[in-house]
């Protein structure tokens, strides 16, 4: 009977002839990894003729490859006579090849799939193997560019234009994650809602562009002292709302009179016109009477509005009446 896995060889040799001036890569090694066959492919990407690498160890004529990797991938072919499969998403290449595509030019070197076989088999040992190299750059970059085409359209998506800073459904969104995750940790956390003392007369006075001005410098003097676990937003026209992680009220409470007296002492030059504003503060910490993040926001908005009875340019901390 014949032997199976030498027949596989000699398939192979019969699908070299075909497969020679395909765009695929074929290589096979022998048990010390020496290179015993590399088609046209290997040739014109590597720019070294067959003669150049025959014999040669695969590690030692191509450095870029990861020996302990390679062979462990490699190893359980020999050992276990079955295939083994490497994805550009797992490592981008086995080879690298420089990428002389016109239409994937963005792409520095070639995207590799590997599949490597076993080949050779007589009486059980696997003798060689087979590396099979997909040219997988144009799916990848394509891929990887609607990736960066997602990525950008969901942050898009979840910003305020005029300030950065998220926009009010999106910090809802987190303020909902936060809420849940505070009632099962149990940490403290506060919630800074604030908003521009007597706006009208600024846009009265120097016009609805000087306002988007003064409106971009709070939230400049917002990011500027925030800390990078804090999660600011754009609550409306000219209200902010800032969630404070692992902060109590009186702590939130250092952090918003700072920021208050860095507004409060800023300048908005727009055009010809400079002026100075301030801003009201209202801060509620959670704690077990707050049901949901609705009422959560509704008791900041409370201590809000007694800093504005109180004169304004303050801050005010919520307290159950
Ligand atoms: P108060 O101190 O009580 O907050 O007085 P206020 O004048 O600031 O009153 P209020 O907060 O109700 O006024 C908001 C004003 O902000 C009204 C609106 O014309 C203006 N506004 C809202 N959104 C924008 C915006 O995007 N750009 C500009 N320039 N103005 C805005
Ligand atoms: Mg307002
Ligand atoms: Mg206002």
């Amino acid at each position: 009977m014949a032997d199976n896995s030498s027949d596989n060889f000699k398939e192979f040799h019969s699908y070299m002839g075909m497969l020679q001036n395909l765009d695929v890569g074929l290589v096979v090694l022998d048990r010390e990894y020496r290179i015993q066959l590399w088609n046209n492919f290997m040739e014109s990407h590597s720019g070294l003729h067959p003669y150049e690498v025959r014999e040669k160890n695969l590690f030692e004529t191509f450095p870029e490859i990861n020996e302990e990797w390679f062979r462990h991938k490699a190893e359980c072919v020999f050992q276990l006579n079955t295939r083994a499969f490497t994805t550009w998403e797992q490592r981008p290449y086995l080879f690298k090849f420089k990428n002389y595509r016109p239409i994937t030019g963005s792409a520095e070197f070639m995207y590799q799939n590997i599949t490597i076989i076993p080949l050779d088999s007589s009486v059980g040992v696997v003798e060689r193997i087979g590396i099979i190299v997909y040219d997988v750059t144009d799916v990848a970059v394509n891929r990887i560019e609607l990736k960066a085409v997602n990525d950008e359209l969901k942050r898009l998506s979840r910003t305020d234009r005029l300030t950065g800073l998220y926009n009010r459904g999106y910090w809802q969104e987190c303020a909902e994650r936060e809420f849940k995750r505070a009632q099962r940790s149990g940490s403290p956390i506060s919630l800074l809602m604030f908003d521009i003392d007597h706006f009208k007369r600024v846009n009265d006075e120097f016009g609805h562009p000087a306002g988007d001005a003064a409106i971009k410098n709070t939230a400049d003097q917002l990011v500027m002292n925030m800390r990078e676990t804090d999660i600011a937003g754009r609550y409306g026209g000219e209200e902010y709302t800032m969630l404070l992680v692992d902060t109590s009220a009186e702590n939130a409470k250092v952090f918003a009179d700072r920021l208050r007296e860095h507004i409060a002492s800023s300048t908005v030059h727009y055009q010809d016109a400079s002026f100075q504003y301030t801003v009201s503060m209202g801060i509620a910490e959670l704690n077990d009477d707050i049901k949901n993040v609705d009422e959560w926001i509704d008791a900041a908005d409370h201590a809000l509005y007694e800093s504005k009875e109180g004169g304004r340019n303050t801050v005010s901390i919520f307290k159950k009446s």
